[in-house]
């Protein structure tokens, strides 16, 4: 299969071939846990998860990393760098003065001062919401799923490294420091030039940062500071590491590799988290390359704007599911559907009608399934990706994951899935290796599920006292069920309960 990609680095779509026969190795930038993630996070979270789930069907050994940013990452890293505030201690602020919102349970974080237990209880919700939602490293925790504040002593050997190789210096503010002049391949993938960044291109580098650095871009690695919220021993005094460092350390040791097949987050990454990254990797290895192939997920919208946490115009994953933002519960699947429907290259829109068109599919591919799963008993037979569906399906992915060419392919079998149910039940599931949505339904497990059978029961319910026409027992049954989450059909095959999708 020819896979091709859009790499940012070079800006064009390329042949992807793995350094590595047969296996890739990828890195995401994961969350920073100082609050709930949004979806707009999650866009990026699941693109990655798309593009991994795409090149495991199309038979490589994926090692995906995804990180947790518990230590470094400042307020301002996003226009400047080193300045501003650990979100670390913003959240552990908030916390502690805002008890009484009721965004957080009572006493779930029993101590707010500690930067811990605030980081561990933001990591857990990304966990729980990564598993909602299908992410396949978030079920695979803690493989493959670094923690910073996990790899400061490999963090500090990156930095003596890079200041026996003359790419870092200790300032004189005793912060230490990335000198950018060093490596002559910065802003290779962001565009930006030293110069540019000299004069404080679009007021991204603070000119009144620059006292005590060589250059205004240079960033830091470390930096000693009694006073932060966690911080450990160094030969640059008691401190903590950048933002970027992290990254830097965490993909090469846990991919154990130099060189990266993939390195991806959201294009606000691109500059200078990205940039930085780079020049810290190459300028340790020596080596031209950091990651083949750069991809960036384009940002989710909110009316054509930004969704973030700086302009509150954000919806976390909690409040989508519970129905806060549509004014009723959304299925996970179908929530998984939205964020991966459209092209991670286009800005997309976060909206109630997408929503709503996503839930469809997913009521549509849930219906078939566990029409396919019936009439086969459960027993797919074995389909792999020559089958033409299959291939066709994978061959637009394999086009820069063209997620919507994709699914015409999979509406298109929808509507006429073939006679043999143990085969079309096997499509869905070689389909649904990458969609995850199906699995998310729990549907395929229906015969073991203990809920299964109360719901079986329910419905034998609702048709005995029907036939015996006592209307209030068989309302009362139906109200049971749709407590417990399903819609309710009755006719005259019998009745059927669906569990509610969004
Ligand atoms: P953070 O937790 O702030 O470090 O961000 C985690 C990831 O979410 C990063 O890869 C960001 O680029 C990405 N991100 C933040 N906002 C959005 C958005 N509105 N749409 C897509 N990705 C986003
Ligand atoms: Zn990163």
């Amino acid at each position: 299969m020819d896979i091709r990609f859009y790499n940012t680095l070079t800006n064009e779509i390329a042949p992807f071939e793995p350094l590595t026969p047969g296996q890739v190795k990828m890195y995401s930038c994961g969350p920073t846990v100082y609050d709930f993630a949004h979806v707009g996070n999650f866009r990026s979270f699941l693109f990655a998860d798309l593009l991994r789930r795409f090149l495991e069907a199309a038979g490589f050994d994926v090692w995906h990393v995804m990180n947790i940013t518990d230590v470094g990452h400042m307020t301002a890293d996003e226009e400047a760098d080193g300045s501003g505030e650990d979100k670390m201690q913003v959240a552990a602020r908030r916390l502690k003065e805002d008890k009484k919102s009721g965004k957080v349970e009572d006493g779930a974080v029993a101590d707010p001062d500690d930067p811990y237990q605030v980081a561990d209880y933001f990591m857990q919700a990304f966990l729980e919401d990564g598993r909602q939602l299908g992410l396949k490293v978030a079920s695979e925790f803690p493989k493959r799923v670094p923690k910073a504040t996990e790899y400061i002593d490999e963090i500090q050997q990156m930095i003596s490294t890079l200041i026996a190789r003359k790419h870092a210096y200790v300032g004189s503010d005793g912060v230490v420091y990335y000198s950018v002049e060093s490596f002559p391949n910065y802003g290779q993938l962001s565009g930006n030039t030293l110069d540019a960044l000299r004069v404080g291109a679009g007021g991204r580098i603070d000119a009144a940062d620059q006292g005590a650095k060589r250059h205004p871009a240079d960033f830091m690695l470390w930096k000693a500071d009694p006073k932060h919220i966690m911080k450990w021993d160094s030969p640059w005094g008691a401190g903590y590491p950048g933002w970027h460092i992290e990254c830097s350390t965490m993909s090469m040791r846990v991919l154990e590799t130099d060189v990266l097949d993939i390195h991806t987050g959201g294009e606000d990454l691109i500059f200078p988290h990205h940039e930085c990254e780079i020049a810290q990797s190459c300028g340790a290895t020596g080596k031209d390359l950091f990651a083949r192939f750069w991809m960036h997920a384009r940002f989710l919208l909110v009316e054509g704007e930004k969704m973030s946490k700086r302009k509150g115009n954000f919806f976390t994953v909690r409040d989508i599911l519970a129905g806060k933002a549509t004014g009723g519960p959304v299925h996970p699947a179908v929530l998984r559907m939205e964020l991966i429907k459209s092209h991670y290259r286009a800005h997309t829109n976060f909206t109630a009608e997408g929503l709503s068109e996503s839930a469809n599919t997913v009521r549509r591919l849930t219906e078939l399934g566990q029409r396919l799963h019936a009439e086969c008993g459960g027993k797919p037979a074995q389909v792999d990706r020559d089958h033409p569906v299959v291939r066709a399906f994978l061959e637009a992915l394999a086009n820069d994951l063209k997620v919507s060419e994709a699914m015409t392919v999979v509406h298109a079998w929808m509507s006429s899935p073939g006679e043999d149910a143990a085969e079309a039940y096997g499509v869905l599931l070689a389909l649904d290796q990458v969609l995850g949505v199906w699995e998310l339904t729990g549907a395929d497990e229906a015969s073991e599920d203990p809920e299964s059978e109360v719901v079986q029961k329910l419905c034998e319910l609702i048709d005995e006292a029907r036939q015996t026409k006592d209307f209030s027992a068989a309302d009362a049954h139906r109200q049971r069920l749709i407590e417990l989450g399903y819609e309710v059909r009755s006719s005259a095959e019998g009745t059927f309960a669906q569990k509610k999708l969004a």
